[in-house]
């Protein structure tokens, strides 16, 4: 048996600063969706914000307000509201969760920022199906209940290259959405605000791998469940000079922390890859219960999905296409094993953990027998743990735990 230990969990010093950009985000979305004078787009989270923020858009991201939900544990009781007006509670439990959160008037950010009563009121509705299809109908029923135009990217998928004739559909359907656009702000797209607005998401985005990154070192300075709060400016604030300069923070910080030979879990005995989504109600427990058996969940490919190296200012469109083509979630089995091999290798992992989330097949990936593969080709043995991203009626805390001890039990003995 692993030895017991009390958690053990290092707090992240930048983790104030990154609640005051947060908030600004939040508070300038308010007023913009008061202001007369600015628009408000809503985004899926790998759809084509570059271009709204470039266009003077205030951009919101229902993913990010259903993660909150989700994190603050509101979702469970409002996902029945969706179900009632014929959402399945099988379908994903961000869409049932945000949309029972309007139907019930109920919404975190009313709790964390006072004076502001839930999400923006949108003037267009902006999505890419390249994560799922859950994406363009949570978006239509939006665009029906408050009649606003719903436009999009239909992604195509499950390619193992992203080949020029993929690029060129996506970079079509991007340029055929300025139009649009442009009648709902009035103004013309400035193509100089789009290179600079790319070139910052570019820079974001380079920071961000960086930070994540910093786990390959031993002991890790920052686990999984730190990423998936400190992600929040690379998936809300990317295009922007804020994100940039926060992760050049966060950054320096996780460098210092290295050269103290600081571990984010102390005592770290064990190095684990999270494949699949976060239990977003379930994070300090889960963070905990890795700490208490000296394991550190190091690293993940949800994290790293807000890693885009191919962002381009001299070619902002068509580098935006292929940006979102890249994507691990969009990609066939092929390239997901061999990319999980490689993080395997880079961040000297010992365990993988495959998260079956009940109502999100597609960051699912141990349905189709990765995890017999991958273990067989590397040696590395894998857990699956049942569960969900939102409903925690589909997660069992005493499983589980169980099943994580007896998995670390099995690592201890090799
Ligand atoms: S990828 Fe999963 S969690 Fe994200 S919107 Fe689609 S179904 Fe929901």
């Amino acid at each position: 048996m692993a030895p017991e230990k009390q958690p053990q969990r290092k707090k992240i010093e930048s983790t104030g600063q990154m609640m005051k950009i947060m908030s600004d985000y939040f508070y300038d979305l308010n007023d913009a969706a008061k202001s007369d004078r600015r628009k408000v787009a809503w985004c899926t989270s790998v759809g084509p914000a570059e271009l709204l923020r470039a266009m003077g858009f205030a951009v919101h991201f229902p993913e990010n307000h259903a993660a909150m939900l989700g994190a603050t544990r509101m979702a469970t009781e409002l996902i029945p509201e969706a179900n009632t007006i014929g959402y399945s509670p099988d379908i994903c439990s961000y869409l049932t969760a945000d949309i029972g959160a309007y139907l019930k008037g109920s919404s975190p950010l009313a709790k964390a920022y006072p004076g502001i009563e839930g999400p923006p009121k949108p003037d267009v509705l902006v999505y890419n199906t390249n994560q799922c299809r859950d994406v363009q109908d949570w978006f239509s029923w939006y665009a029906r209940e408050l009649d606003v135009p719903c436009i999009g990217i239909t992604s195509p998928k499950n390619h193992t290259d992203v080949s020029d004739t993929l690029i060129e559909d996506v970079t079509c359907q991007i340029e055929a959405l300025i139009p649009t656009l442009e009648e709902i702000t009035g103004e013309k797209l400035d193509p100089q605000k789009l290179r600079e607005t790319v070139a910052l998401s570019r820079e974001c985005t380079e920071l961000w791998r960086q930070v994540l990154e910093t786990a390959a070192a031993t002991p890790a300075p920052l686990t999984f469940f730190d990423g998936t709060i400190h992600m929040g400016p690379a998936v809300v604030l990317r295009g922007t000079q804020q994100a940039v300069d926060y992760y050049q923070q966060l950054l320096a910080e996780l460098k210092q922390r290295i050269s103290d030979q600081v571990a984010a879990v102390e005592g770290e005995r064990h190095r684990i890859y999270w494949e699949g989504m976060p239990v977003w109600g379930r994070l300090r427990q889960h963070s905990e219960l890795f700490s208490e058996l000296q394991a550190s969940v190091l690293v993940s490919t949800y994290c790293s999905s807000w890693v885009f190296p191919d962002f381009d200012a001299e070619q902002p469109i068509r580098s935006m296409a292929k940006a979102y083509l890249g994507l691990f979630i969009v990609r066939s089995d092929a390239y997901k094993e061999e990319y999980i091999k490689q993080m395997l290798e880079k961040f000297h992992i010992d365990g993988i953990i495959y998260h079956d989330a009940k109502t999100c097949p597609c960051n699912s990936n141990s349905r189709y027998g990765m995890p017999q593969r991958l273990e067989q080709e590397t040696g590395i043995p894998s857990l699956v743990i049942s569960g969900d991203l939102n409903d925690l009626r589909c997660v069992s805390d005493e499983q589980t735990r169980t099943n994580v001890e007896a998995f670390i039990e099995q690592l201890e003995e090799r």
